[in-house]
């Protein structure tokens, strides 16, 4: 029956075997660097002390402690920089990385060329319980310096990982939180060892390491804390305009900044996992309005997917704020393609919607011109002055936008002159609207200051059958010579173009 603890100690190398190959398969950025270190330096301890515990000879035993000191002296520094990359710090230098290793390097070496050099152990012998074999060893000055050193890179990641939790957002402190507890674990075991446990046997810092470097991977893995949103930029994120929400494939909330939760309050009462779908006021893509401070403003949306290696692990969607730009967008829209004074369309867009219309349908559909001028308008101008003549182009803009249907396309012509194209209509039914609105124009009393005047218009209308083509230019020509029948004939009148023109 093979011994528990040599059992445990043997799973560990699995493990431990399976991580190192994991980390090196999946590592994509660059903060996951220290962290294939370190499992490839767990890798040795934890082998190496497997070897140590089974051997039967001093020889054997000390071959296991050569391979453990592949990696042991390295461990917890690697855990320090990893940290320390994992917080945004700014990387050591080349010669930081010097200082930092130096012990280590001594230890490494010197404990090869044992018993050449005593720097790291002065004497070794073998002791084994039957089951369990292990060195002993007297202190060299190397192991006890490689003592202090772990000891202050330990102090130093417990500060990193504390100030950190007192400063930073729900979702980031969890996740020092975990780190913290895989800081612990092998101190706690170390501890239990060297206070508690007594019996030098069982000692259970490599498996400790390997527990360690596990609970660092499930964080790293689970919590997205090396590929998809590392803290430094989370940080950056955070102090962003933009909304940002990290959620898995499903739409599933893992987190967002401080804008988005600004954006969408319910989002700081979630959970990671939690879906998105029951958050008010979001969707994943599009355009929407969010009713914000007061007042609807527009966002965009766009979804990144965000890829570890080739897999697409989540999805960040980004909230823009676009409302400044499309109120722009929206009046440069407007600047050209309507009418500055009138608020109809302008001649140009007119001639290019009413050119659509007239080749759109093929010709199928009946269509009916009607050219609008402003009678004796100059002696407005001249008896009231330009800005009332302004106002009384706005009146008669306003009254045939209101008197003609949605799809009607109204349009300035020219200086005080309208033209509208209707649709669906007989020559008839076209004359008859045509003189509807004439006669509102007569009738509508247009106040200007302290003045109330009275216009009236004179109309030409040009009709075009369904299936019979005509171009937009004839017809504009037919429309302009009926109006101008409706002046000769005395104005305030609707005149239809009908070969030889005549009035109605
Ligand atoms: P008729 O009955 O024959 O159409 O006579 P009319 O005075 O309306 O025609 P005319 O073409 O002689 O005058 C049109 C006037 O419209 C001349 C021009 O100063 C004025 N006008 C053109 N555009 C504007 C404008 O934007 N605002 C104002 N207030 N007047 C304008
Ligand atoms: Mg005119
Ligand atoms: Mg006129």
């Amino acid at each position: 029956m093979p011994n528990i603890f040599i059992l445990a100690v043997a799973l560990s190398v699995v493990i431990a075997v399976f991580m190192a190959v994991f980390t090196i398969t999946n590592h994509t950025v660059e903060k996951s660097f220290y962290l294939i270190l370190l499992s490839v330096a767990n890798l040795f301890f934890s082998f190496g002390n497997l070897l140590e515990i089974t051997a039967p000879t001093l020889e054997t035993a000390f071959y296991g402690v050569r391979v453990q000191y592949l990696g042991a002296p390295l461990l917890v520094p690697l855990a320090y920089l990893f940290f320390r990359d994992y917080y945004g710090k700014k990387r050591f230098s080349a010669r930081q990385h010097a200082l930092i290793f130096t012990i280590p390097a001594v230890s490494m070496v010197s404990l090869q060329l044992y018993p050449l050099v005593r720097l790291h152990y002065g004497d070794i012998w073998y002791s084994t319980n039957g089951q369990i074999s292990s060195i002993q060893h007297t202190d060299g000055i190397a192991y006890l310096l490689g003592i202090l050193l772990n000891y202050i890179c330990i102090a130093l990641g417990l500060f990193l990982i504390i100030s950190h939790i007192r400063t930073d957002s729900k979702a980031q402190r969890r996740q020092s939180f975990v780190l913290l507890l895989g800081w612990l674990v092998p101190l706690a075991s170390n501890f239990f060892f060297i206070f508690i446990g007594g019996n030098e046997s069982y000692d259970f810092t490599p498996v400790a390491y390997v527990s360690a470097l596990a609970v660092f991977l499930y964080s790293a893995l689970t919590q997205n804390l090396l590929n998809v949103l590392p803290l430094a930029r989370a940080q950056v994120i955070d102090g962003l305009e933009d909304a940002f929400i990290v959620c898995d494939a499903d739409f599933h909330f893992l987190d967002a900044n401080q804008s988005a939760r600004r954006l969408f309050p319910q989002l700081s009462r979630m959970v990671s996992g939690e879906s998105l779908e029951g958050v008010e006021g979001f969707k994943p893509q599009g355009e929407t309005l969010i009713w914000k401070d007061g007042e609807a403003r527009r966002y965009k949306i766009t979804a990144n997917p965000v890829f570890q290696g080739t897999k697409n692990s989540g999805i960040c969607i980004v909230f823009r704020d676009v409302t400044v730009e499309s109120h722009l967008l929206e009046d440069l829209h407007r600047q050209a393609t309507m009418d500055a004074l009138t608020g109809v369309y302008n001649r140009g867009t007119f001639f290019d919607l009413a050119g659509q219309t007239l080749t759109g349908d093929g010709g199928q559909r009946a269509l009916a011109l009607l050219m609008i001028d402003v009678d004796h308008f100059k002696q407005v101008n001249d008896t009231y002055g330009h800005p009332c003549g302004d106002a009384v182009l706005k009146a008669i803009a306003q009254a045939a936008r209101t008197h003609f249907r949605k799809n009607d396309l109204v349009g300035r012509y020219g200086g005080e002159e309208f033209a509208v194209l209707l649709e669906d209509l007989s020559s008839q039914q076209a004359v008859e609207t045509a003189e509807k609105l004439r006669r509102t124009i007569e009738e509508m009393k247009i106040a200007f200051q302290d003045k109330t005047l009275r216009v009236t218009i004179s109309i030409g209308v040009a009709h075009c059958p369904a299936n019979r083509r005509q171009t937009l230019e004839d017809l504009l020509n037919q429309a302009d010579a009926a109006m101008y029948l409706s002046k000769s004939g005395g104005r305030n009148r609707t005149s239809l173009y009908h070969g030889d023109e005549h009035t109605v």
